[in-house]
């Protein structure tokens, strides 16, 4: 039997211990998926039947099975949180408004980007300097935060969304774009509504 200490210490790239501590915390399911994409070897030196088999412990096996029932317990739960917080950022979808100020001038609002965990000061900051032009992050009618961008941008922003969603592994999230014309006459109130 051979012992090498490893170099480096490798950590984990979903919970940031180093991979023997990953069954304690909360995102093991992920865990032990990312290190099986990432180092198959030490992801088989941990789970493999044998590893588990030789796994020995001072804690009874009584003792055992109640920590790990209650960790279980916690890591579903966990994995429940971020499966809903998934369904609801993939059933959201990002809104790109352009409005007529006057003929020649257009601003683009874009809204529904706080689910994402996107920085949009920040990235009202890209814009401005990407596109050579003003933008500012403000509340809207509904007073949720959106970007508002001077200039007629709205297709370069959707491209530059997407690929953000796109990074964060968000590609099926729709980006909507909405040409919103000068107003002319107020719509007539509609009652009731005919099937
Ligand atoms: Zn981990």
């Amino acid at each position: 039997m051979s012992e090498i200490a490893p170099k480096s210490v490798f950590y984990c790239g979903v919970c940031t211990f180093p991979p023997e501590y990953c069954e304690f915390g909360l995102s093991f399911k992920r865990c032990k998926d990312w290190l099986k994409e990432n180092q198959e070897d030490l992801f088989d030196k941990l789970y493999s039947d044998d590893a588990l088999a030789n796994a020995t412990s001072s804690l009874s096996i009584e003792k055992q099975e109640q920590i790990s029932k209650e960790l279980e317990k916690k890591q579903a739960k966990e994995e429940k949180k971020l499966e809903r917080e998934l369904q609801l950022k993939l059933s959201s979808k990002v809104t790109i408004k352009r409005i007529e100020r006057n003929k020649r001038k257009h601003v683009i609002a874009i809204s529904g980007l706080e689910v994402f965990n996107i920085d949009m000061k920040k990235l009202a900051k890209t814009f401005a300097s990407k596109f050579a032009t003003g933008a500012s992050v403000t509340k809207n009618a509904e007073k949720k935060d959106e970007i508002v961008v001077q200039g007629d941008v709205s297709d370069e922003a959707k491209t530059y969304i997407e690929k953000l969603l796109e990074e964060k592994g968000l590609n099926e999230v729709k980006v909507e774009q909405i040409d919103e014309k000068k107003k002319k006459k107020p719509a007539p109130t509609v009652i009731g509504q005919q099937h």
